[in-house]
């Protein structure tokens, strides 16, 4: 008797079978069909590129499930339910197109059944049944009692059936299986252990043969109709990140994290994304891929500092807006004049205008409240990625329509006019260097290393110090530098994030032109800024350079002894905050530990929030030279979750971090008991005070 049983109907059970499951499958095919065609919406996009390297590591990724795992935190193990309801996911449907669907489907599932690997199977699907029942009692104990701040609002009828469809499935399968055992099935005469829940579970069937067989087929069509609501649920709902996501994944962009796409300043028609359709399909598909968990929204630091900014419902408004407009712009192109070249060609643009977005879908508040620290990509499951759209906004809301905040405005002026971003500065780039005998390379270009000095280090007072601590360091050590001074201007990041491309461009562009000229190989600099741009977006414009961060540098210079550093008085304890752009950025996250940690007369300690899960300091994305209200200042949080650390010290790596705590401790009128330092300002602490 087999346990897969259509056939119990006979004909008419065939016939139920495969009209339910034609009908599901086709509700299924056509609704992704008109998802791809939205999609296609979208501008072009090159990701077709290491096919073979991108499937692997998708399929690991997806496998192991370490897209969730990877946020497993002792606090929120929500990521060990949703792996295991992904393996019970990946075993299922395997099980069903090879037993349900040839085997079923095809009137061979006894020939099927008769197997050993089906008696194995079924004992995997007998443990994994209760895995994901679990995971999904979890689930909704979650989602619907517990209710953690970030799926608040996120208890609808759609999270409902979805984790209800999940709750069944699994008992549905166990009751189908622990029928066939009662009815001395395939699996009780395969080997001499049957499964043994489902073992267990037969004994609860003890009435007559043909009670129990109606119980099997009841079983079997509940959890074949809950196999194909799932399909149909898949396609119109957040279930669609099944497929979507590991498309997503797939097509994950090759550049280094965090790296801006670049415009073609002199072929592009518009700047940035005023319309969905300025997307490319890659960040549509972003749209389809989000499962709504509210990682990103748990993360970012503007949503945590009150800020109107929550990257989830960006995505999330993104995606409703692009469903709303989609199917008239995909008939408008359909029907698009053959002159324009056809449906499906680049010049068939759309007779139907989609609205702009900026102040209607997603407001210009939250496209400017963005620090752009990747909190929220990092910590993404499926890879969206929230900058790259935030800045594609920016971009056509500064290139197009020249609107801005006005401290973006002045700070955009004080590039194009003074090449950096410090509009009230009368200092000059090489002010900090005076008594340090330091060469620019006009003076002398037989150097080892070029300190790139940064806008910020160059002109900003408290943060000259730390060009000149760094600048003694590497005299100590014997290094030849020299610096560009006024031959510097600003490397463009503020420009960048800011949605400025084009003065971004020609920042970069001068720079390269000037450190080519001095035949530049090797850069340091202090600014996790500077280095991120001149590490990886530089290469998009032919400036290839080894670039390192100072703290790099430093801990090199230590470990190989070329510098002495010794301890500090007072048995201090510091906590470290981690830059955005040197740790999830750049993955620096060990260099500026141990640097400390070399230091004696130190404790360190770590704050609440730290290293991939570190909080913003408040002033990457531009927002250095932003106004923000006191209430609503990413700074003081973090200052509020260095305090609570009771150190007496906080260590940096940022001129900006640097900056946003000595603002944030003077707020919070905590000079006195804490100092913010730059980690150089305590290596040469300890080097020359140091015993
Ligand atoms: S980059 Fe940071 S500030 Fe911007 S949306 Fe993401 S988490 Fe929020
Ligand atoms: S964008 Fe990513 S992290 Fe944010 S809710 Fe969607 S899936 Fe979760």
């Amino acid at each position: 008797m087999s346990q897969l049983a259509p056939h119990n109907w006979g004909v008419l059970g065939y016939a139920l079978f495969w009209g339910a499951t034609l009908l599901a499958g086709g509700i299924f095919f056509r609704r992704i069909r008109q998802l791809v065609s939205y999609m296609l919406l979208g501008r072009k996009e090159e990701s077709f590129r290491q096919v073979v390297s991108r499937a692997f590591s998708t399929l690991v990724i997806v496998l192991s499930q370490w897209c969730q795992l990877k946020n497993l935190t002792s606090r929120d193990r929500a990521a060990i339910g949703h792996a295991f309801m992904a393996w019970g996911f990946f075993t299922f449907s395997s099980f069903y197109f090879l037993f349900i669907i040839i085997g079923a489907g095809f009137g061979l599932s006894e020939t099927l059944e008769d197997t050993k690997f089906f008696f194995y199977y079924a004992w995997v699907m007998d443990f994994l049944a209760v895995l994901v029942f679990t995971g999904a009692s979890w689930g909704l104990i979650r989602r619907f009692i517990i209710r953690p701040a970030r799926l608040k609002g996120e208890q609808t009828a759609e999270a409902l059936v979805i984790l209800l469809s999940v709750f069944f499935h699994p008992l549905t399968h166990l009751g189908k299986e622990a029928t066939g055992i009662a009815l001395g099935g395939t699996l009780t005469t395969l080997g001499n252990s049957p499964p043994p829940i489902s073992a267990a579970l037969s004994n609860l069937f003890t009435g007559s043969a043909a009670s129990i067989e109606a119980a099997s087929t009841a079983f079997f069509w509940t959890h074949w109709l809950t196999v194909l609501l799932v399909l149909v649920l898949i396609a119109y709902s957040r279930y669609l990140h099944m497929i979507a996501s590991l498309f997503n994944i797939f097509f994950r962009s090759p550049l280094p994290v965090g790296v801006l796409r670049t415009i073609n300043l002199e072929t592009a028609e518009s700047f940035g994304a005023s319309k969905i359709t300025d997307f490319t399909w890659k960040q549509i598909l972003d749209l389809y891929s989000c499962v709504v968990c509210g990682n990103c929204q748990e993360r970012c630091p503007a949503t945590a500092s009150g800020k109107p900014l929550n990257p989830k419902k960006v995505i999330q408004d993104l995606k409703r807006h692009l469903l709303e407009v989609a199917p008239e712009l995909v008939k408008a192109k359909v029907s698009a004049p053959a002159a324009t070249g056809g449906p499906g060609t680049p010049e068939a643009a759309p007779a139907a205008e989609p609205q702009y977005m900026a102040g209607t879908v997603v407001t210009e508040d939250e496209i400017w409240a963005c620090t752009t620290c990747r909190a929220c990509d990092n910590v993404c499951p499926i890879w969206v990625d929230h900058i790259d759209k935030i800045i594609d906004m920016r971009r056509n809301l500064v290139m197009e329509r020249s609107q801005m905040p006005e401290p973006v405005q002045q700070a955009l002026q004080c590039l194009a006019t003074r090449e950096h971003p410090w509009r009230g500065t009368t200092a000059s780039r090489t002010d900090w260097t005076k008594g340090l005998g330091i060469k620019t390379l006009a003076e002398d270009s037989n150097i080892d290393i070029m300190y790139w000095v940064g806008c910020t280090a160059a002109l900003e007072e408290r943060n000259m110090k730390v060009a000149q601590a760094t600048a003694k360091i590497l005299q100590a050590a014997g290094i030849k530098f020299g610096i560009l001074g006024m031959q510097e201007v600003c490397c463009g990041d503020p420009a960048r994030r800011m949605g400025d491309e084009y003065q971004f461009q020609t920042l970069c562009q001068k720079n390269i032109e000037t450190m080519k000229s001095y035949n530049i190989k090797k850069i340091v600099t202090t600014c996790p800024h500077c280095f991120n741009t001149l590490s990886h977006e530089y290469p998009q414009f032919g400036g290839n350079f080894e670039v390192v961060h100072h703290t790099q540098f430093i801990l090199d210079l230590i470990n190989s002894g070329r510098i002495k550093v010794g301890s500090l008085d007072g048995n201090k304890v510091v906590a470290y905050h981690d830059s955005c752009y040197l740790g999830r950025y750049n993955n620096i996250y060990q260099q500026p530990r141990k640097i400390l940690k070399a230091i004696g007369g130190l404790k360190t300690v770590e704050m609440s929030r730290s290293k991939s899960n570190g909080f913003c300091c408040g002033g990457g994305g531009g927002h250095m030279w932003m106004e923000e209200e006191p209430a609503k200042r990413v700074n003081i949080k973090r200052t509020e979750q260095a305090l609570e650390t009771k150190a007496g010290l906080v260590a940096t790596a940022c001129p900006y971090c640097l900056a946003m705590f000595e603002d944030g401790l003077k707020t919070k009128g905590a000079t006195e008991a804490v100092q913010a330092k730059d980690l150089s300002e305590l290596v040469l602490q300890a080097m020359v005070t140091g015993k």
